[in-house]
């Protein structure tokens, strides 16, 4: 990862998160199609065209390597999961992350779906990483130190039984999509890369409902657990500041559309991050 300093000017930070809320819109178009006989190549192109249409540019497609607009992790898929031919199925969550490029400046978000009924257990899963995300925002405030975030998201995952990955991370973010510093779902309170307001981060727990061990598929992208169980996956960025982070992106236009649809979402515990909107 670059060694750069994340540390944005307020303008930037503006900017920035209009990136970040072009992610937002861009998942809840996947949203209002995203449905038992859906293929994730499907979802990936209709994504590229309306972020093309938003003249801005997917933030993932060429970087790395990466194929695709999408990366659409299902099941006991962790993370980078490639879109392609594979029909969602009812029962499935899909955890779908999202990248933006748009000024110079990137947004990048995730959020897991259900795909028609799924398991009370699945369910859990999702609201506990959902809660893990949250955990994790309120400890990103000026002073504290990048193991806070860590510390608070491991131990809520860890108190309901779940699996921790440790081999993905969050990250500063900014004009790359990934900076320094790295922002581990684990850590020890009061270590690491000490918090400075004007840091924009990523912040996203990748919690396993079993084992914490991964596993790399021969796609040389696709990351699974090592026990087949479920994973769950949601992302926000935010702003460092003082006494509470400032959420950059937001979910609400993923929720306004499930809503809509009569579809189960996942409750969050805290007022939603109450992010203004473009639209
Ligand atoms: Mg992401
Ligand atoms: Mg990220």
């Amino acid at each position: 990862m670059a060694k750069t300093v994340n540390h944005l000017g307020d303008d930037e930070i503006a900017v920035l998160k209009e990136s970040s809320l072009l992610v937002g819109r861009t998942l809840a178009e996947v949203a209002k199609v995203i449905a038992p006989g859906v293929t994730t190549g499907e979802l990936d192109r209709l994504a590229e065209e309306f972020i093309r249409d938003n003249k801005a540019v997917p933030g993932f497609k060429g970087l790395y390597g990466c194929p695709s607009t999408l990366l659409i992790s299902v099941n006991e898929q962790v993370v980078h999961g490639l879109p392609g031919d594979r029909v969602l199925r009812e029962g499935d969550v899909a955890s779908v992350d999202c990248g933006v490029l748009m000024n110079e400046l990137y947004g990048d978000s995730a959020y897991t779906f259900t795909i028609g009924e799924v398991d009370e257990e699945v369910k859990k899963l999702l609201r506990v990483t959902r809660e893990c995300l949250d955990r994790g925002i309120a400890a990103a405030v000026e002073g504290n130190r990048t193991g806070d975030i860590g510390h608070a998201v491991q131990e809520h995952a860890e108190s309901n039984g779940y699996g921790v990955v440790r081999e993905l991370v969050g990250h500063g973010l900014g004009r790359k999509l990934h900076e320094a510093p790295e922002v581990p779902n684990y850590g020890r309170r009061g270590q690491g890369v000490r918090l400075r307001s004007g840091m924009v981060l990523a912040i996203e727990p990748m919690i396993n409902m079993g084992v914490k061990e991964v596993k790399q598929m021969s796609d040389g992208w696709t990351i699974v657990t090592r026990d087949g169980k479920p994973s769950a996956h949601f992302e926000h960025n935010v702003a460092v500041r003082p006494g509470k982070a400032e959420v950059l992106s937001t979910f609400s236009y993923i929720e306004d559309v499930l809503r809509a649809k009569g579809e189960w979402m996942v409750p969050t515990e805290a007022v939603d991050h109450k992010v203004e909107r473009n639209g």
